[in-house]
């Protein structure tokens, strides 16, 4: 039998990657997205995924979404979180809508939608929670007080709910990306791409969605099943934690 996996931001870069490494893998996939509608038709289209429209920083939101997808699918046993925005500006200029969207996106968002898929997971005794950090939370950025905050924060919520899934047979993990080829990195000028990021990255590139990708489609398996709590840091060797 498939098991039902949900994507965050699944329609597009990172996401999409995983959405359609999921589906290969032979799972039910359902890919969210927030508002860009014209994108995520194309992707469902494209790969016969199912796409589903809410903002992960409304908890209503998640509950409605959740159960369009529960009543599509089946129960979600297979949890990406995976959307998340950046609001950059150094911390003397951060505006607090800059960081109340970024904090309540990209931190707040997970309880939004690990909440309502738990109680489930609980129940059927099996469950996993991958959620998508970033090299910025466990290193902090220059202009990114908002966004380090906050994939900071997604990892303590993977340790804490990984000790506590442990015992009903959920594993929740978290993937720490670098330098990913997606929209949100190539809108940094390539000068700056080229000149002082890339120079910082040992091998010499930026990643490929597919690589974060191929990292989800391993903690969801059941061969990772003793595996919970951990960081997969997948950044090229930029950064040792
Ligand atoms: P993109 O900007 O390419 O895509 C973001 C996706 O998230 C889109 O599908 C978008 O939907 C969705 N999304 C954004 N806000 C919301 C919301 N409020 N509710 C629901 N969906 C939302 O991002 P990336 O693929 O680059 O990044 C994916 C994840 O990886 C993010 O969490 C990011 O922080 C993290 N990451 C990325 C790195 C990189 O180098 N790219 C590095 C480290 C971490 P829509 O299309 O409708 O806008």
């Amino acid at each position: 039998m498939s098991r039902v996996a949900l994507v965050t931001g699944g329609t597009r870069g990172i996401g999409a990657a995983i959405s359609i490494a999921l589906k290969n893998a032979g799972y039910k996939v359902a890919a969210n997205f927030a508002g860009n509608e014209e994108k995520a038709r194309a992707f469902e289209a494209e790969t016969g995924i199912p796409v589903f429209k809410w903002d992960v920083s409304s908890y209503q939101a998640c509950v409605d979404g959740i159960a369009a997808v529960e009543a599509a699918l089946g129960p979600v046993e297979v949890l990406v979180n995976n959307a998340g925005i950046t609001r950059d500006a150094m911390f003397h200029k951060m505006t607090p809508d800059q960081w109340n969207e970024v904090i309540n996106t990209n931190l707040t968002g997970l309880f939004n939608m690990t909440h309502p898929v738990w109680t489930g997971m609980r129940d059927r005794s099996f469950g996993r929670v991958i959620n998508i950090s970033s090299i910025n939370g466990q290193k902090g950025q220059m202009g990114q007080a908002n966004y380090s905050a906050a994939k900071a924060g997604d990892l303590g919520f993977t340790k804490s709910l990984a000790q506590e899934g442990a015992a009903k047979g959920i594993t929740v993990n978290a993937i720490c990306p670098g330098y990913i080829g997606t929209e949100m990195v190539r809108a940094i000028p390539e000068k700056v791409l080229n000149e002082r990021i890339i120079p910082q990255i040992p091998v010499g590139r930026l990643g490929e969605p597919e690589e974060i990708a191929r990292c989800v489609v391993f903690l969801a398996s059941d061969d990772a099943g003793f595996i919970t709590g951990s960081t997969i840091s997948a950044n090229g060797g930029q950064f040792f934690v």
